[in-house]
């Protein structure tokens, strides 16, 4: 957030509205205020498996630019990090209220939130540069919320 600090310590680019952190900054900022003071688990539940592209202003977009990261399905991958179509994005989601919080409580999901699966032999097979990832990548499927809870 700040942009001196920012400027003095890295080389990320702040102003750049289209790299994956600025975009979905942006997205996050849209919803905290269009829903403050109406959050709960479920509205946390369907920001964590948003689509819309801030930076391109489209709905239903998976990409590195959305919450919902799918930056196997980006066209522009996440530089430097990974190239396009790289197997990478969200792999787990987590959530708790404050109620929850106090229960030592919290609801996670594995996968994306959005329950689309990750095909590693169909990606592998429609991208095939990552071919050497064959004998690591493994399929991750969406898994429903499930609640975690500490032992009494
Ligand atoms: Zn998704």
């Amino acid at each position: 957030m700040n942009s001196k600090l920012a400027a003095e310590e890295t080389d990320f680019p702040v102003s750049d509205q289209g790299v994956s952190a600025n975009a979905r900054r942006a997205r996050w900022e849209e919803l905290m205020a269009k829903y403050k003071g109406k959050i709960d688990v479920g509205a946390g539940k369907t920001f964590l498996a948003d689509h819309y592209d801030a930076f391109a202003k489209r709905p239903e977009a998976p990409s590195e630019r959305t919450l919902c990261g799918h930056v196997d399905l980006s066209p522009r991958g996440l530089k430097p990090w990974q190239e396009e179509f790289g197997p990478a994005g969200t792999v787990q989601s987590k959530i708790a209220d404050a109620a929850m919080a106090r229960r030592m409580e919290l609801e996670a999901s594995m996968g994306h939130a959005c329950g689309i699966g990750f095909d590693a032999a169909a990606h592998l097979k429609k991208n095939p540069r990552y071919a050497w990832q064959k004998p690591l990548l493994r399929d991750l499927p969406s898994r429903p919320w499930t609640l975690f809870a500490a032992g009494r």
